[in-house]
C-alpha cells in the first residue's frame, strides 16, 4: 500500500496479532486525511476497509462494514443536478458526505456525483427511484460507482466475490443478477 498511497510523510504498517487486520500510522494528518478521502482503496482487487482508531478500542472488535464511494447518478435533468437533490438521492443509498452538482468541462450535465457511505453487506443499488417534486413523476435513475472493486455478481454485495456467495451455494440466487459497471 505504501507504493500505491505515495504519502509524503510516510506510514508505518503493523499487522495486528497475525490477524487480517493492519494498523496504519501516518506521520502527518494531511496524509491520513488524503488516504481516507481517497477511499475506496483496493489490494489485489479486494476492497481495503479503513476505519479511524480511537487508540483505546481493540482493533479486532471494530466493525468494518461501511465504506464511502463516489456514486454517479445519470439521466437527471440539469435543474435537478443540485446539492439539494443530491442529498435526497444519496440518503436513499446511505449516509451522504458530499455532493458535486453540475459538472464542469467534458462531464457537464452528464451526471451528479455523490459521496455516499454504505454497508458493504447490503446489495449495491443499480438504480434509484426518485421523484424530484410533486409535478414531476418518479423515475428510475441509473447509478454508476467509481473505483468499484471485485464484488459478488450473484447478490451484489461487496463483502465477498462470486465464489464465496452463500445465497448462490444454497440455490437462493441461481443466475448472476449483476453485470460489471462501467467505472471511471
Ligand atoms: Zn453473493
Amino acid at each position: 500500500m505504501k507504493r500505491i498511497w505515495k504519502v509524503k510523510g510516510g506510514v508505518v504498517m503493523t499487522q495486528w496479532n497475525d490477524s487480517d487486520r493492519w494498523l496504519f500510522s501516518f506521520k502527518t494528518d494531511f496524509d491520513r486525511c488524503k488516504i481516507l478521502e481517497g477511499c475506496p482503496w483496493t489490494f489485489d482487487n479486494a476492497l481495503l476497509l479503513l476505519e479511524v482508531m480511537d487508540g483505546r478500542s481493540d482493533p479486532l472488535m471494530i466493525l468494518l462494514q461501511v465504506q464511502k464511494f463516489w456514486v454517479r447518478v445519470s439521466g437527471l435533468p440539469l435543474t435537478f443536478q443540485s446539492s439539494e437533490f443530491g442529498e435526497r438521492i444519496g440518503s436513499k443509498l446511505g449516509s451522504v458526505h458530499r455532493v458535486i452538482g453540475r459538472q464542469e468541462g467534458d462531464s457537464a450535465g452528464r451526471f451528479l456525483r455523490i459521496r455516499v457511505g454504505f454497508n458493504i453487506h447490503r446489495p449495491l443499488h443499480r438504480w434509484v427511484l426518485f421523484q424530484p417534486n410533486q409535478i414531476v413523476a418518479a423515475s428510475k435513475y441509473q447509478l454508476e460507482y467509481e473505483n468499484l472493486p471485485y464484488f459478488c455478481l450473484y447478490c451484489g454485495r461487496l463483502s465477498h466475490v462470486c465464489s464465496g456467495c452463500q445465497l448462490h451455494k444454497v440455490g437462493k440466487v441461481v443466475e448472476k443478477q449483476y453485470g460489471r459497471w462501467k467505472t471511471s
